[in-house]
């Protein structure tokens, strides 16, 4: 998980939102912690009077860039002097923020910590009102004016890829009476949204069950996510019939939400003169539908490759004939702790391809108390990055176990921090700040280095096989379950756009439908129950247009590089670690494409099930000479 931040207090604001919406109490038990394993919050701020004291200046700050409010088009010098000023305000503000947000994640609890967290979500809706003039003022200053600027002022040039991204937006800007309305319809739009958090998070009644074991296990959305993975057959399928049982008795009215909300996508695309909700949601970060569209195509052709999987996965829990409910139970135990400092070694020996310039930088980095290590009382749970504090440093949140998946949490974090902090060494504030679309790729890069690293230093094959199954899960949940999603996002809004009715029972229709041809319902590989379609309403992303598809291109992407510079491939290294310098200096899809991967074409998700194909053949060599060796000694 990243947590992301983009040139716009919309956004941030909106950020901040979900970040104190995710600020759950940490429930693990508290760890005896050592100072050296927390952050070190003064290199922000010395103390909290500090940061109190920071606001006033930012509040001048916000002053001085609304009175720029008419300037824009007077000269290039002026434009200079106001961009100037919006870029050291926003700066100043994301490490006001930082502070603020962290503090508040270190102890959920404290009221304190809370009310900072409040002052800056205050503070950033009085900056959006204070800057919201620039975009629609900039594109009346008009495109050629704008270009004149830029070439007699050289001042300009950090700021050349914020113009040219404003102008390209000047198709979809509307007049000011219709940018009124679309501002004024903007709470409307988010109701869909916020109808199903409530529902989802608030007011469903959930079951509980009586396991085999006599346990009452109460299953709410954490609760299903603890037991749906248990070791008994029987009550996986108590679980799932319960859980999606409680989600049916919702059909009508959460079908009734999403409709709205994919009829909000559909009503911003056609205002803003897109061609349907799709190529709106792709244009923010100028990425080709076509990447979306191959993604979908190439997936789908290589559905085998996902049965193949689940063929093995009923081989090895000795299930005859999967069903829904069997995806969920790890494929193998493995029984080794990894205490941190295990982790780190482990990390760094995976990154060491990488080169002396980022090992050395992650090593400061442990070293430094860039991370909050343990999980305690009051602390958020969960993993994040938080990378807006520019001039500072990263900042890592973990919850850090002492199990695999937490050494796996480690190394896929520190691929954020270090595309962060190379982006900010090499790239100005304007151009450090890097789109969703690539945000993923350092993380899910690095988690395949340390997957190539554990292969070599396993000391048996039941490890082998722990880390080997790990993978596979790790690419069915981010890759096709992702991708599954993402054509149903589609779907949806194509069948609303010949103007069928998306009912919940319709939903549920074109979601069963997917589920099976996606599980191999129909070549006999996974039985998919009537039941558990409903699983769409559970689903929160499909409030957000046509998102997670970013997750499955991410993994993709990070596959090929990967593949690459392992095998040595000329160059390659370099065309990476540019990648990751580059920051957000020019559109994502056209950096991928100059460090040699373009999404628009089958070559990276082919990556994809070649490395997803690798891992299940060693697999099946490691279990077929144990077979062959039993049947042996069985003689
Ligand atoms: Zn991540």
């Amino acid at each position: 998980m990243i947590a992301r931040h983009r040139n716009s207090l919309a956004a941030i604001a909106a950020g901040i939102f979900l970040l104190m919406q995710a600020g759950l109490a940490a429930e693990t038990a508290t760890k005896t912690h050592d100072i050296q394993d927390t952050w070190n919050l003064d290199e922000l701020y010395p103390t909290v009077a500090a940061w109190e004291a920071a606001r006033p200046g930012l509040e001048q700050q916000m002053d001085q860039v609304g009175a720029c409010k008419g300037k824009l088009g007077e000269s290039a010098a002026v434009l200079e002097r106001c961009l100037d000023d919006y870029t050291s305000l926003l700066k100043e503000f994301y490490r006001f923020y930082v502070y603020a947000s962290m503090g508040s994640d270190q102890d959920v609890s404290n009221q304190d910590a809370m009310g900072r967290r409040q002052i800056v979500s205050q503070l950033g809706t009085r900056f959006s009102q204070a800057t919201s003039f620039a975009s629609p003022e900039l594109l009346e200053v008009g495109e050629d004016k704008l270009r004149q600027y830029m070439s007699e002022n050289p001042g300009l040039g950090e700021y050349q890829m914020f113009l040219e991204d404003t102008l390209r937006q000047a198709p979809h800007t509307l007049s000011e009476e219709s940018e009124n309305v679309i501002a004024a319809a903007g709470n409307i739009s988010r109701a869909p949204g916020s109808i199903y958090n409530t529902f989802a998070n608030a007011e469903i009644e959930w079951p509980t069950i009586t396991l085999s074991d006599g346990t009452e296990a109460r299953l709410d959305q954490s609760g299903y996510t603890k037991y749906r993975a248990t070791g008994n057959r029987d009550d996986r399928q108590k679980v799932f019939d319960a859980f999606w049982g409680t989600w049916s008795k919702y059909e009508r009215t959460l079908g009734a939400t999403l409709d709205a909300s994919v009829s909000v996508h559909s009503f911003r695309a056609n205002v803003r003169k897109y061609d349907g909700a799709l190529q709106l949601a792709v244009s923010g970060d100028n990425i080709p539908e076509q990447v979306y569209r191959t993604l979908v195509s190439e997936t789908n052709a290589n559905l085998a490759t996902l049965h193949r999987y689940f063929r093995l996965r009923a081989r090895m829990l000795g299930i005859e004939k999967l069903r829904y409910f069997d995806i969920y139970p790890p494929l193998v135990a493995l029984d080794k702790e990894f205490p941190l400092e295990v982790g780190k070694q482990l990390t760094l020996a995976a990154v060491a391809p990488l080169g002396e310039e980022y090992t050395s930088v992650m090593e400061k980095g442990f070293n430094e108390r860039w991370m909050d290590v343990y999980p305690r009382k009051g602390k958020r749970s969960g993993a994040y990055m938080n990378g807006a504090a520019y001039d500072v440093h990263p900042y890592l949140l973990l919850n850090y176990n002492d199990d695999y998946e937490s050494v796996s949490t480690l190394a896929h974090e520190w691929g954020h921090a270090m595309h962060t902090y190379l982006s900010a060494q090499n790239q100005s504030f304007t151009n450090y700040n890097y789109a969703t679309f690539t945000a993923e790729i350092a993380s899910t890069f690095n988690e395949a280095l340390l997957l190539d690293h554990m292969l070599r230093v396993a000391r048996d094959d039941d490890e082998l096989l722990y880390y080997l199954g790990s993978a596979l899960e790790n690419i069915r949940g981010t890759f096709f379950r992702q991708t599954m999603f993402a054509e149903f996002e589609l779907a949806i809004h194509e069948a609303q756009g010949r103007g069928e009715p998306l009912t919940g029972q319709k939903l549920t229709e074109i979601y069963k439908d997917l589920l099976r041809r996606y599980h191999g319902h129909d070549q006999g590989v996974m039985e998919i129950d009537d039941l558990y379609a409903i699983e769409w309403a559970y689903i929160p992303h499909f409030y957000n247009s046509f998102y997670v598809y970013q997750y499955a291109t991410s993994i993709a992407a990070s596959s090929l590089l990967a593949e690459k510079v392992l095998a040595g491939e000329e160059g390659a290294l370099d065309r990476y670690m540019t990648l990751l310098k580059a920051g957000g200096s020019d559109y994502p899809y056209e950096l991928l494409k100059r460090a040699g991967v373009d999404m628009a074409t089958p070559d990276p998700y082919r990556a994809t099930f070649d490395r997803m194909n690798m891992i299940m053949d060693k697999i099946e060599a490691i279990l077929d000479t144990r077979e062959a060796a039993s049947s042996t000694a069985a003689r």
